[in-house]
């Protein structure tokens, strides 16, 4: 029978696994029960859902069999087992994501010594067999069949599948283990106390017994009389089960170390450690044990359409869903863990939990969990949060502004944005709390880099009265702090709009307003040349030392204007444009002569300050070639 052949893709990890030099090959086994417990879990739900009663976790297990003479290890399920087809597409080829994950890191370091971390950092399934084999059998009988196929493979030369005999639904897989290299003795796993100690540090939460195949000697009498009653159909053997069967979260919180909690999260959802776990339990109307991680990165994907979020929900232990989107809101979407819970109905179909009002209530209060533990991170470990809101600040952010804000109330804490006086981030609760007195607003400006914000001439006399200014370079800063709309009671300003108000004293006041009726006219020139570009041209006191700055109308700043103009939308979305002119600057001395000259040179001038102000906010200038032609002639005159 013809061999087939292995997808690229596929192929490219089975090499990888067939040739690894990775330490830590103790980890298939690890990946073979979990398979194996997944595969059950599916049977179990599916029988519990059918109406079958009477049935317990103890009817099902997981056997694991090692023969020193032919150097096998066989690790055996009554689970929902593979038909054909499915033995095709599940061992055949990688489609699933996790593997893709993998597949993606690994083309980055392709070559790399990094290869090797990489397979102790994914889950990489059922390959990893290949870390340890240099044959794999796939013995399966899918319940809904009455035949049984068996896989097989010895790597890189693909597989074939055939028709074979197995009794009961399930799956057996049949490792031939690698010969002993002078590195490396691959016979170490068929020793018993070798495979009790992997079972415990790696499975031990697993809820379905994991068993050994003992021989019985005569040594072992006694304990063959205490152990399972299986083992009296076959004398010879009997069954030793490994595996505390208690699911982490169940376990109480003193039990449980760091490393367990670290291990279980790496062993189903990420290749890292959590940055935090929460694990809590709740007792109520509806009672409920929750174990959440906040991961450590963001997932490559977290920002793209392809992220689905979601916690996996158990009732009593029985898996339902592995993602269940209901139970996270969106400005929470990167929490990664489970929900356990005896008041769910197990019949409810998957696709009814949607509507579920015991979901809703759960999602409710882990909704509020979530937060007070963020917040207590940002309290008692900054550096920590700080790290956590590179990663997902920009996701709080997007929530604050995202489905008319609904969310932005709990995340308004959160968030945290730099500021001028402390050249970091900070939230808006601690801006607040040092605002000056007399200051009434939140000041803001709007930029591509820090840097280039802190430049802005319409900073600098904000800065110079001492107030402190919320620097924002993410697109969707501006669009956030405008649902939010103000904070403590405090409205957010723009330094960029042109409705700022500095106080003076009256003095100044008045003389800015004679200054301003003497150049009306000039103004007005100035304005006529510019038509279609600002809606005003017009004096300010607030720039020190830079002659000229625009500003912006109404809600709409330059930055969100080019947040639009990247938008795939046909409106051409425009800020109405101010431009404002430094009273104090000598510049309005060199203007009051150009009006004097006449209308041509006044409005040359006028363009020349605008593509100027332009500039320093990060446009583009309009008219380069007129723009350079106006400097040539102004350096030639
Ligand atoms: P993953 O477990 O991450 O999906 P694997 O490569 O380990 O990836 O397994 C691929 C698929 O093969 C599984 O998703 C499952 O559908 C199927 N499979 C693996 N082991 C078993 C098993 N013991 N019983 C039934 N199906 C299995």
């Amino acid at each position: 029978m013809a061999k087939k052949q292995f997808k690229a893709e596929s192929k490219r990890l089975l090499d990888l696994m067939i040739n690894s030099i990775y330490t830590n090959k103790e980890i298939f086994l690890r990946e073979l029960i979990s398979n194996a417990s997944d595969a059950i879990d599916k049977m179990y739900y599916n029988e519990i859902v059918s109406g079958k009663t009477g049935i317990s976790r103890d009817d099902y297990q997981i056997v694991i069999e090692a023969d020193k003479d032919s150097r096998t290890l066989k690790i055996s399920d009554n689970g929902i087992g593979m038909n054909k087809e499915e033995l095709e597409k599940n061992l055949g080829t990688i489609a699933k994501s996790g593997s893709l994950d993998f597949k993606e890191k690994m083309e980055e370091s392709a070559g790399k010594d990094e290869e090797i971390d990489i397979i102790g950092q994914f889950g990489v399934g059922f390959y990893s067999a290949f870390m340890v084999s240099e044959k794999v059998e796939v013995l399966s009988k899918s319940c809904d069949e009455d035949q049984a196929y068996i896989w097989t493979s010895t790597g890189a030369d693909g597989y074939t599948i055939k028709e074979a005999e197995k009794e009961d639904h399930g799956t057996e897989i049949l490792l031939t283990l690698k010969p002993n290299t002078e590195d490396e003795n691959y016979d170490r796993f068929l020793e018993p106390y070798i495979i009790k100690g992997l079972v415990k540090k790696y499975s031990d939460y697993i809820s379905y017994p994991i068993k050994l195949v003992k021989q019985v000697e005569a040594s072992d009498a006694d304990a063959a009389e205490e152990a399972d009653a299986e083992a009296d159909s076959k004398p010879e053997t009997t069954l030793e089960t490994l595996n505390s069967r208690v699911p982490l979260w169940k376990k109480q919180k003193s039990e449980i170390s760091t490393e367990d909690y670290n291990n279980f999260y790496r062993d189903k959802f990420d290749f890292a450690d959590p940055a935090k776990v929460i694990h809590t339990n709740v007792d109520g109307l509806i009672s409920y044990t929750a174990l959440l991680f906040v991961p450590s990165k963001a997932p490559y994907n977290y920002y793209s359409k392809d992220y689905e979020k979601g916690l996996q929900l158990y009732s009593s232990g029985v898996l339902i869903t592995e993602k269940c989107p209901e139970l996270l809101p969106d400005c929470f979407s990167f929490i990664k863990g489970l929900v356990d819970s005896q008041d769910l109905s197990l019949n409810i179909s998957r696709e009814m939990l949607q509507h579920d009002r015991q979901l809703k209530a759960i999602a409710k209060t882990l909704e509020k969990k979530i937060k007070s533990e963020l917040l207590d991170m940002l309290k008692k470990d900054r550096d920590a949060y700080l790290d956590f809101f590179k990663n997902f600040g920009l996701q709080l952010k997007f929530s604050m502004y995202d489905n008319y804000g609904i969310y932005k109330d709990k995340v308004k804490d959160l968030v945290m944005f730099y500021s001028s006086e402390e050249k970091a981030l900070v939230t808006l609760e601690e801006y607040v709390g040092r605002m000056k007195e007399g200051q009434d607003a939140i000041y803001y400006a709007s930029g591509e880099r820090i840097e280039q914000i802190d430049r802005l001439p319409q900073t600098e006399g904000l800065k110079d009265k001492g107030y402190e200014i919320l620097y924002l370079t993410d697109d969707v800063d501006e669009f956030a702090l405008q649902m939010l709309h103000e904070y403590d009671g405090k409205p957010f300003k723009s330094v960029q709009s042109d409705d700022i108000e500095l106080e003076g004293s009256d003095e100044e006041k008045a003389d800015m307003e004679k200054q301003a009726e003497e150049s009306k006219d000039m103004l007005q020139a100035m304005q006529k040349a510019l038509e279609g570009k600002v809606t005003e041209v017009k004096l300010s006191k607030r720039l020190k030392d830079h002659p000229v700055c625009l500003t912006t109308k109404g809600g709409l700043s330059i930055e969100m204007e080019k947040v639009f103009s990247q938008m795939p939308i046909d409106e051409d979305i425009k800020a109405k444009k101010v431009l404002e002119i430094n009273a104090d600057h000598s510049v309005m001395d060199a203007l009051a002569k150009a009006y004097e000259s006449g209308e041509e040179t006044i409005g040359k001038y006028a363009k020349l300050l605008y593509e100027q102000a332009r500039l320093i906010e990060g446009l583009p200038v309009e008219d380069p070639i007129e723009f350079s032609n106006s400097i040539c002639e102004l350096m030639t005159k």
